[in-house]
């Protein structure tokens, strides 16, 4: 008999409407004859309203007790689900991670998945009962609870998955799958079929909020066979699937916007072997992740370093730049924050030349300016002006013919 992974995210239970609706969905899976395992997410909005609270006793809760709070959203959810889901008549098993044994480390509050055991879920399972699993929440092996960062019932539900060796893995959310592009900035985005897990990656990196990069990289490691699809109507969803020939008949899959990008520039930097690494070491060891760097050409043995970080650190990045600057005699330190980043991402582009090219293109017929570039073998991100995000994302979706469905070499539509 098949296994099958259901998540159900935050706004999928947000109401006890939509756990009934839910509950319903899961009892139709059910009676295919499936073996089903759901993990679910604290209702929406309810993850913030702990953090809050806690927030109003400490501006720096100990991360320890504050994970012992924010823990408690999935608890609810668990409960209410086994609860509606016995009014129909099905029974399950309610599971908080430290019952199953999700095994993090210690890092709490980004704590990492190790191992999760399975003999409790499998006898579940064998007992013809539905384990309902709290997403998001796991154990040290000392037994201190711990979270696994914000969004993380996507990674539970994926580790579960990986775990069991579920033949797949559902994330149900309140989107029809993935998109060309966010549908709120572009009215004629298509939902895709199918994408390689490697473009889910990058898009995820890019800052697609569908699905957090590391549920999609443990998908990948583990072959997790993934479907991202609605709660809420219907749908078929996308299924992320290991790359298959064809798929780089396809330019490009998808588009996405980050906000979450700032911009600081070291002015004069001595152009001198090893400056660079003496700039980078405090940044790095302040685990603050720089994304783009970009070095002038020198004149006069000086030249302009430029970088971005996420908006949350630029102040620490800021900090750490100007005692980098004093130290190795640079001129003075500029920071942007109104910058976001506009990527453009597809395997296809490893086959295909011009795909820079035709984004510049799309951009000057807009009037945007092009303040930083970076490329990978499958991704090209631009630097622009935040004010023109929205409008970049709708000229290369343009630009690129995203609107119109796409079909590789066997006639698949994608
Ligand atoms: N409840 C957690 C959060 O809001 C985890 C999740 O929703 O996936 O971040
Ligand atoms: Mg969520």
């Amino acid at each position: 008999m098949q296994i099958i992974v259901q998540k159900f995210g935050g706004t999928s239970v947000g109401s006890i409407e939509r756990i009934q609706a839910v509950a319903k969905l899961i009892s139709e899976e059910a009676s295919k004859g499936h073996r089903l395992v759901v993990v679910v997410s604290a209702m929406a909005g309810e993850t913030d309203r702990l953090l809050g609270l806690s927030k109003k006793l400490s501006s720096q809760p100990s991360a320890l007790h504050q994970d012992v709070v924010l823990a408690a959203g999935e608890q609810v959810a668990i409960g209410l689900l086994g609860i509606a889901l016995h009014e129909l008549g099905i029974s399950s098993q309610l599971f908080l991670g430290h019952q199953i044994r999700i095994l993090t480390d210690d890092i709490h509050g980004a704590a990492r998945i190790q191992r999760i055991e399975t003999d409790r879920l499998i006898a579940c399972l064998d007992d013809g009962k539905i384990p309902i699993i709290a997403g998001f929440q796991g154990v040290t092996e000392k037994g201190d609870v711990t979270t696994i960062g914000r969004g993380g019932g996507d990674t539970t539900a994926i580790a579960v998955a990986a775990a069991l060796k579920a033949d797949r893995c559902d994330i149900f959310t309140d989107v029809p799958g993935v998109s060309t592009a966010d549908p709120r900035m572009v009215s004629d985005a298509r939902v895709l079929r199918k994408i390689s897990s490697e473009e889910m990656l990058e898009l995820a990196d890019a800052g697609a909020k569908v699905l957090s990069s590391r549920s999609v990289e443990i998908a990948a490691r583990y072959q997790v066979p993934l479907c991202v699809r609605s709660s809420f109507e219907p749908s078929a969803g996308t299924m992320i699937v290991r790359e298959e020939d064809s798929m780089e008949n396809v330019l490009i899959s998808g588009i996405t916007l980050s906000a979450n990008e700032a911009k600081v520039a070291i002015r004069r930097v001595p152009d001198e072997v090893g400056i660079p690494a003496r700039i980078f070491q405090p940044i790095a060891e302040a685990n603050i992740n720089v994304d783009m760097i970009l070095q002038n050409i020198s004149k006069d043995g000086l030249t302009d370093l430029t970088f971005t970080v996420p908006k949350g650190d630029l102040k620490r990045a800021m900090e750490l730049a100007e005692a980098a600057a004093r130290d190795v005699k640079a001129g003075k330190v500029e920071a942007a924050g109104d910058v976001a980043k506009v990527s453009v991402v597809g395997i296809g582009m490893r086959s295909h030349a011009g795909v820079a090219h035709t984004m510049f293109e799309a951009l000057a017929k807009e009037g945007i300016g092009i303040q930083m570039i970076s490329t990978s073998e499958i991704k090209v991100s631009l630097i622009i002006d935040a004010k023109y995000g929205e409008r970049a994302v709708r000229a290369l979706h343009q630009a690129f013919d995203l609107h119109k469905p796409h079909t590789d070499l066997v006639g698949n539509e994608r």
